[in-house]
């Protein structure tokens, strides 16, 4: 034994052709729940999950990919949650010290 078929070089280049285009919410948290959409004629990306409608949408360039979108909505997600932190401070209100 051992005389093995030299392989064809066809290596599994199909992951180029299907770039990952499905995400996970990051509302939600389903899984692969969101959806991306390139309008190049318009120059606009757009980033939907099914399950809870979220959506988010902003302009591209020729080179944006469905991920580039998505982690922009991840981005704008998380500056909203900063801003959040911020006008609800954690510190605790201001307590009148009575004597007790
Ligand atoms: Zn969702």
């Amino acid at each position: 034994m051992g005389k093995r078929k030299s392989r064809p070089k066809t290596e599994p280049k199909k992951r180029m052709e299907k770039l990952e285009s499905v995400f996970n919410c990051p509302f939600c948290n389903h899984e692969k729940s969101v959806n991306c959409n390139i309008d190049r004629k318009e120059m606009i990306g757009e980033v939907m999950c099914i399950i809870c409608q979220e959506r988010y949408s902003t302009a591209i360039t020729n080179l944006s990919e469905p991920i580039d979108i998505y982690s922009e909505w991840i981005d704008e997600c998380e500056r909203v949650n900063e801003m959040d932190g911020e006008i609800s401070p954690k510190s605790p209100p201001l307590t009148h010290h009575d004597s007790w």
